[in-house]
């Protein structure tokens, strides 16, 4: 597993042409980060004054902010870089799950998978580029050229896809990025009014004014999107089914993997909600198998649901479980089995691998 990863990422970084947006984004990252210090806070510690002379409240408050802002950004840019760094998990070798060893392992790997999504034939899903069968949930991703386990979307802004294993790395990414810029919009403004009722630079102004503007910008694109993969995760939904969805105009609230609101957030922000909001403690699972037994978080929705059809639950296999970044498993039920897989699979060859604008 870790030889793939590192193949693949050495496979991705070789195209320089599409590190571009990602350069973009730091390149921002580090404009506002050199605004919002040396334009604004060190403004407030007044270093022009003798020391006898500057205000000690400003002072203080100078110092709050730019603690507050170290703090966040610190979360932000080990976010960024997780984000682009970490393999969003993909199909392990052999164990059933390829179709070069399929014959001889059959009986220990994916052949006991029970499969919810397959194709219309009603064989097993099979990605024709890597030649291996697909679980739930995953798919293949043309630009990394990889089979991606829960695949969100693929993400050109930090140049991999979002998927099981760096989905909260991606969430939490975009909370700190609103949380940093509510802090720069609500506390650099008072700088930008001040530089212009004294005598300062125009190019120092008009920097302020861009540094401002910007913040604005992406405060409200961030926050926007931010909510759209709020409410998707509070659906059980990856941006990929989102479309899926989409194009086949069925309910959102339909998803056959949600386990309530409560167990919808733990799968992508793990199980303690303390820590949800802290790059640690990941969800539970493999991401190989959605299985129904259900977890005590899910014991309410899945009585009322007690009517529907479940899947079986299985145990992983060991390959199974050191694809894991958990090492546990997750316990999912099935909701509702109005949905069909197989048109989800058919939307998916017709239409290829969405890609999201995150
Ligand atoms: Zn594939
Ligand atoms: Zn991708």
């Amino acid at each position: 597993m870790e030889g793939s990863d590192d193949s693949s990422l050495v496979l991705r970084f070789g195209e320089a042409s599409k590190l571009l947006p990602v350069t973009f984004v730091i390149f921002m990252v580090v404009v506002l980060y050199f605004e919002y210090i040396f334009l604004h806070c060190m403004r407030l510690f007044q270093l022009d004054l003798p020391v006898e002379f500057r205000e000690a409240q400003v002072v203080a408050r100078g110092w709050w902010h730019l603690i507050s802002f170290h703090i966040i950004t610190a979360f932000l840019i080990y976010c960024l870089a997780k984000c682009i760094l970490t393999c969003p998990g993909t199909v392990p070798e052999g164990k059933g799950w390829d179709q070069r060893t399929d014959v001889e392992e059959d009986t220990t790997g994916a052949g006991d998978v029970e499969l919810v999504e397959k194709k219309h034939t009603g064989e097993r899903r099979f990605c024709k580029w890597c030649l291996k069968y697909k679980p739930d949930r995953c798919h293949h991703c043309r630009i990394c050229n990889l089979c991606v386990l829960k695949m969100d979307h693929h993400c050109p802004w930090v140049y991999n896809c979002i998927g099981f294993r760096n989905h909260k790395y991606f969430f939490l990414l975009l909370v700190y990025a609103v949380f940093d810029l509510t802090l720069v919009n609500t506390t650099m403004f008072d700088t930008v009014w001040w530089s212009t009722r004294v005598d300062v630079s125009v190019a120092m102004m008009l920097g302020l004014f861009a540094g401002q503007s910007l913040a604005a910008f992406l405060w409200v694109l961030i926050t926007a999107f931010l909510g759209f993969h709020i409410w998707l995760m509070s659906k059980a939904m990856s941006t990929v089914e989102f479309c899926e969805k989409s194009l086949k105009k069925s309910s959102y609230n339909s998803s056959m993997y949600s386990l309530g609101t409560y167990g919808n957030i733990c799968a992508v922000l793990g199980p303690h909600p303390l820590l949800w909001l802290l790059p640690i403690a990941f969800p539970e699972g493999d991401a190989l198998t959605w299985s129904s037994k259900t977890a005590s978080s899910s014991t309410t929705l899945a009585s009322s649901n007690s009517d529907q059809p479940r899947r079986r639950s299985r145990e992983a296999t060991p390959s199974q479980q050191d694809a894991s970044s958990g090492g546990g498993r997750s316990a999912r039920t099935r909701k509702g089995s109005t949905e069909n897989a197989t048109s989800a699979e058919q939307a998916q060859t017709t239409t290829g691998e969405p890609q999201a604008a995150g």
